[in-house]
């Protein structure tokens, strides 16, 4: 498989379809699963074995049944309707995070991005721990970066099809020392391939922290690294500020789930609302190019042809629902716009960019995997790239469906770590 250079890709987004250019990716979610199976590795065999039933709606909310059928979907038809929903509502790129442990379906993608015209930008690495292929129990950092920069610029999970973010690398609580191999090597990939990395951080409210402490240690860019799953981690405004005056980028990702009986821990789910004004909070702290936001839809009832709040959510409601709020038009473009489209931009970064060699290759780094390996590595990424143009997109009219829905949410026992 031909292998990119990170002078073809600096300056470029990737999709599952090839390089583009960043101002084309328009309105983006950060942060959903198309094709996915989420239910744990010991359960899989029983999959699909009962079929979903409709009337047990709330059951399957409530993580009162627990069906493998809503944590496993494969079809590439039921993508293909979700992500035309997301279309007709003015969505233009989804970042679609099914990765190692979930069981990745790069082609299947490529077909769904073909079939409607979005942009589908995809993650490589692995999930959770207990998620992962037993192969990886005596992997190095090095064989854990060198995969992942190989899924960035030559093809992922045995495809031609290239991942165009790092991510959303797992870590549990407490935190296992695979996955901070994992994450050390996904250090390296972002440091190699001028990707942005997503990080899905342990349950537990200080994890979060200690991933900065971690990401700082091995040299990341923070200012293009992402901490996904706000909503479900922190909870008060001291560890919210830190993080944010740390300086990476916040995502609330479970926009349109606000169930109080949640599975994986006795929290208060924030509903749509309170999300946004922990948004507001950040932003009026001064902390714009900061946020980013998704639904992170992992289980079939959460789809709208069953029910659910579907992939057309945040443009239905939640963008509606941010006007009303008082957030302004520029706020909203950089949240979907602007900020999405600076991560997914690869840069070069560190001293290349501040030699002002904007059209000078990128150099190796002496600390990077590939500076160590074969000299092909990327200098340490640090500022945005100011990426401009591609304004905020209208809803087409009439387009979308108008019907109300309902709140989604991860039934505990078909996916315990999520
Ligand atoms: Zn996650």
């Amino acid at each position: 498989m031909a292998r990119l250079s990170r002078d073809e890709m600096r300056g470029k987004a990737q999709t599952v379809l090839g390089l583009v250019d960043p101002a084309e990716l328009g309105s983006t979610i950060m942060h959903e699963p198309l094709l996915w199976n989420v239910t744990p590795p010991g359960r899989r065999h029983e999959a699909l074995t009962e079929p979903l039933d409709p009337g047990r709606y709330w059951k399957y909310l409530t993580a009162q049944d627990d069906n493998p059928a809503n944590t496993t979907q494969k079809d590439v038809g039921v993508a293909t309707r979700a992500v035309e929903e997301f279309v007709a509502e003015g969505g233009r790129t989804v970042v679609e995070l099914t990765i190692g442990g979930l069981e990745p379906d790069p082609e299947g993608l490529a077909q769904v991005a073909r079939a409607t015209g979005a942009h589908l930008v995809m993650g490589c690495g692995h999930y959770v721990d207990d998620y992962q292929d037993p192969a990886n129990e005596d992997r190095t950092v090095d064989s854990f970066a060198r995969e992942m920069i190989d899924q960035v610029q030559e093809g992922a999970w045995g495809t031609g099809v290239r991942a165009g973010i790092v991510g959303e690398i797992g870590c549990v609580w407490p935190w296992t020392e695979k996955e901070k191999r994992v994450l050390a090597g996904a250090v390296i990939a972002q440091q190699e391939t001028g990707a942005a990395l997503t990080i899905h951080p342990a349950r537990h409210e200080d994890h979060p922290w200690m991933l900065v402490e971690f990401l700082r240690d091995r040299g990341a860019d923070l200012s293009r690294t992402i901490i996904d799953h706000i909503d479900r981690t922190i909870f008060d405004d001291d560890r919210l500020f830190r993080l944010a005056d740390a300086g990476v980028v916040l995502e609330w990702d479970l926009f349109g789930q606000e169930a109080t009986y949640y599975g994986h821990a006795d929290i208060d789910m924030p509903n749509d609302g309170a999300r946004l004004k922990a948004i507001r909070r950040v932003l009026d702290r001064g902390h714009r190019g900061q946020v980013v936001i998704s639904h992170d839809i992992c289980h079939v009832m959460q789809l709208s042809e069953w029910g659910g709040h579907g992939y057309g959510h945040i443009h239905r409601s939640v963008i509606p629902l941010m006007r009303k709020r008082g957030f302004t038009e520029s706020e909203v473009a950089e949240i979907m716009v602007e900020t999405p489209r600076r991560l997914l931009t690869f840069i070069c970064g560190g001293a290349t960019q501040r030699e002002g060699g904007a059209g000078r290759p990128c150099a190796p780094s002496a600390s990077s995997l590939a500076g160590r390996l074969a000299g092909r590595g990327c200098v340490r990424p640090s500022a945005p790239t100011g990426a401009s143009g591609g304004g905020w997109p209208t809803r087409a009219p009439g387009s979308g469906p108008a019907a109300s829905r309902t709140h989604g949410r991860r039934s505990a026992g078909a996916s315990g770590r999520l």
